[in-house]
């Protein structure tokens, strides 16, 4: 029901709104984490989705040179949206894999179980942010960023590999495949801890190139001036 929800919503979206701003920039969950992983680009891809650009979004995700959450801070709820996935998600991830896979949500004590910990990891996560971000000047203040993205990724991996390979502390949640049998524990703990370098080093180390995920489009208004300009000649 959820899903089918989330679809309607989606596509409703797409008649009232432009291009991008109707789900990707708004409601989809996945789009916040990867701005929130995507801010330090290699190289930027010609945009296969947008063939002019009409300002949908701004500032626009795809085409903001090391764009993150916090780039977009003109409203007090993209203020608090930032706060939430940059601040936050470390902290609630942190909490979700302490909780294990409840099957009768009917029981309200059970949802609020659920969801008990990850909030209040969030919280804690959030409260940890304001303080080292109340200290920092713009620079500083995008390293702390980085930083918090990297705690968010590190913390996924760290408890989801371990899960899929059957060696999760909490019974069968989010098995794939158990290798409990097959390999010793240590060989799951060096890759996650190998992983984990990879993105700290990634994330926080690597030099931030000026760099967007996409390169963006000419604007449409510009094109419209050019064609009338051309007719006029
Ligand atoms: S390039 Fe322009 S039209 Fe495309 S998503 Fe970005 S802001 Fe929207």
């Amino acid at each position: 029901l959820l899903l089918m929800l989330l679809i309607a919503v989606g596509i409703t979206m797409g008649f009232f709104f432009d291009w991008k701003s109707a789900w990707c920039s708004t409601l989809c969950p996945i789009h916040h984490v990867e701005k929130l992983y995507g801010g330090k680009q290699l190289f930027s891809l010609p945009n296969a989705h947008c063939t002019e650009c009409v300002n949908c979004s701004l500032p626009c995700p795809d085409s903001t040179p090391n764009f993150h959450p916090g780039k977009a801070h003109k409203s007090i709820l993209q203020k608090i949206n930032a706060l939430l996935i940059i601040g936050g998600f470390p902290g609630f991830i942190w909490g979700w894999f302490q909780v294990p896979d409840v099957y009768d949500t009917t029981i309200p004590i059970q949802l609020f179980n659920v969801y008990a910990l990850p909030w209040m990891g969030a919280a804690g996560s959030i409260i940890l942010f304001l303080c080292l971000i109340s200290f920092l000047d713009k620079k500083s203040a995008d390293v702390l960023i980085q930083i918090f993205a990297a705690a968010a990724v590190s913390t996924y991996y760290w408890y989801r590999i371990p899960e899929l390979f059957g060696f999760s502390k909490i019974g069968k949640d989010g098995l794939l495949i158990s290798l409990k049998n097959t390999l010793p524990e240590w060989v799951i703990t060096f890759l996650v801890i190998l992983l984990i370098s990879v993105f700290v080093w990634w994330l926080v180390f690597n030099k931030t190139r000026h760099k967007s995920w996409l390169i963006r489009p000419v604007f449409a208004k510009r094109k419209e001036q050019a064609f009338h300009s051309l007719n006029k000649q």
